[in-house]
Parts: structure tokens; C-alpha cells; sequence
């Protein structure tokens, strides 16, 4: 019972007199339009967890993330499709009422379980998980963000089915760098891959990606690069310049969100400005979803840009 949903999706170009004038061809897979309920990254990176699961005979799926996690949303949906149950491991206390995010996850038949913050950060230790496999009595544990090996290897499919499609440089958002990880393993020819670093740090992401690379049996793959200037002031911090960007981008040519694909986006375009990218670049961009979270985030967006 694999009830994958579809994940062909469109590539639309973006024409703007910011790429007329750098002669930059920009073109956008609308990852977060491929499927109605399940959109985005997220799904890739659960992929081979699930049938993992399913393999090892477990019938139910714990996992860990926070009020908006996109990751926690997409695993209650794909569990109720391939008929898992799903429990959720839930930093912070429960908002009242739940957000959208969580309301769907719970509609979906997802357990929620809100944890303190100093309960949360043992979510990688060994004998917390092992409290919790009892606790919860044979479940299968997928970590955070579905950032793990089988998470990367679903992110190498990503671009498959689009191979045929010409592109120079593949720039994606990065929050861990699993999905640049997966996307760059799989690269054909000269065609590299390009993160915008979402959180704030410098080089912090590349050992992670080195290390998944050489678990992904590439290990000797240089096609690929993390850009740490366009995090705006750390995970989730918006600017009022990004949510100007935003606004005005969403308008002009499709939603975007001030996490991941705002910061890619205003990334690539002050990138282009600035003349990073020699005349006729083929420039794919990866739009990774998470538009199920902006729901809880629209307010304080409008309020930045006011
Ligand atoms: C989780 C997420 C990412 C980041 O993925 P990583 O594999 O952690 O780098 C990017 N975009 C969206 C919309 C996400 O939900």
C-alpha cells in the first residue's frame, strides 16, 4: 500500500528586468504545488522512511518538530494515506487554539504530545528515545525534520523527473542541508547545486552535507555550495526588508513564505543584481513548499510591511 501522491510538477520562468538585464535565465520547480496535501520537500525526505517502517513491520511513527512543522504536518498526512499511525513529539507548550498547521495534523489522526523546551533537546539521546519507544509501545522514530540518510536519499529523486530540462546551477533553501544533499548527489554532469542558508552561522551546514554525501557513496561531489549571507537575522527572523520582498514577490509572481523560499528568493535576486551569475546562466530555483505554515505567520508579516 504505497499511496505516493504525484510528484511531477511545473517549472515556470520568472521574467523580471532584474534577469533581462543580467541575462540570467530563472526558472522555478513549483515543488510546493505538486500535490494539494502533500507539497513541498518534506514528503522526499519521508519517503524511504516510511517504507522503512514499513519494512521493519511497524505499523505507527513518532517524530519531533515544532508548532509549524512542516515536517510533522507532511508526516501526518503521508501516514494517514499509507495507513500509519503518527505520533508527534511537540516542542513548547500547545497553543489555544491550535494553528492551522497542527489542526490539520490532528484532522489527519496525528497524536500530539507537547513537550518543554529542556524535555525537546534530548530529542537526539539515546535513552530519551528509548523512553519513548516504550512509552508509546513499538513505534518507529523518524528524526526531526526527517533529517536522516533515508531522508536524503528521497531528496535525490527530486530532480529526476526533470533531467531532461537544461540547467546550469540548482538553488534550493537550506535549514539542515539534507535536501541540498540529496539534490546535489544526484546531478547530472556539470550542473551544480546552491543553498541559501536559512539559519544564521557560517559553514556550519557543509560537514553535515560532506558526511551525507560520502554516506550517499558521492563522496568525492564538489558540485555543490551554501551562500550564509541571506539568513536576515536567523531562523524564522523576518526583516523588513524580506517581508517587503515577500509581499511584493507573492504579488508579482507566485506565494512565497518569509522561511525558506523568501530567503532563497531575495537571496538569488540580490545574487543576480550583483552580477554573480555570468550572462545566460540557467538558473533553477527549487520552491520547497511550506505554504501550510505561512497560514499562522500572515499577521505578523502584514504588520512588518504596514
Ligand atoms: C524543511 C524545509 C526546508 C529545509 O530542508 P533541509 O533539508 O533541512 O535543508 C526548506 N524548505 C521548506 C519549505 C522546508 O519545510
Amino acid at each position: 500500500m504505497t499511496a505516493e501522491p504525484p510528484v511531477k510538477a511545473v517549472i515556470e520562468t520568472i521574467c523580471s528586468p532584474i534577469t533581462d538585464k543580467s541575462g540570467v535565465n530563472l526558472r522555478v520547480l513549483r515543488l510546493d504545488q505538486c500535490c494539494p496535501d502533500l507539497s513541498g520537500n518534506k514528503w522526499f525526505k519521508l519517503k524511504y522512511n516510511l517504507s522503512e517502517a514499513r519494512e521493519q513491520g511497524f505499523s505507527r511513527i513518532l517524530s519531533f518538530g515544532g508548532c509549524y512543522s512542516n515536517h510533522l504536518h507532511a508526516l501526518a498526512l503521508a501516514g494517514k494515506r499509507q495507513g500509519f499511525e503518527t505520533i508527534a513529539i511537540i516542542r513548547g507548550e500547545q497553543p489555544a487554539p491550535l494553528n492551522e498547521t497542527l489542526q490539520d495534523a490532528v484532522d489527519a489522526g496525528m497524536q500530539l504530545h507537547f513537550v518543554s523546551r529542556s524535555v525537546y533537546r534530548r530529542r537526539y539521546d539515546h535513552d530519551f528515545l528509548t523512553s519513548l519507544e516504550q512509552q508509546f509501545c513499538s513505534v518507529y522514530i523518524v528524526p526531526e525534520g526527517g533529517n536522516n540518510l533515508l531522508g536524503a536519499k528521497g531528496c535525490s529523486e527530486i530532480l529526476q523527473p526533470y533531467f531532461d530540462e537544461s540547467f546550469d546551477i540548482v538553488a534550493l533553501p537550506c535549514g539542515t542541508g539534507n535536501t541540498l544533499a540529496g539534490v546535489a548527489a544526484s546531478l547530472p554532469g556539470q550542473a551544480r547545486a546552491l543553498g541559501v542558508a536559512v539559519l544564521k552561522g557560517e559553514s556550519f551546514l557543509n560537514k553535515d552535507v560532506k558526511g551525507l554525501l560520502t554516506a550517499l557513496n558521492v563522496s568525492d561531489y564538489q558540485n555543490w555550495q551554501i551562500d550564509y549571507r541571506f539568513h536576515t537575522g536567523g531562523y524564522a527572523k523576518c526583516s523588513k526588508e524580506l517581508a517587503h520582498f515577500v509581499k511584493t514577490f507573492s504579488c508579482t509572481y507566485f506565494p512565497i513564505e518569509p522561511i525558506y523560499s523568501g530567503k532563497l528568493f531575495f537571496g538569488l535576486f540580490e545574487m543576480i543584481k550583483a552580477g554573480e551569475f555570468v550572462r545566460g546562466t540557467e538558473l533553477l530555483a527549487i520552491h520547497t513548499g511550506g505554504m501550510k505554515g505561512l497560514r499562522g505567520m500572515q499577521a505578523g508579516l502584514d504588520r512588518l510591511t504596514s
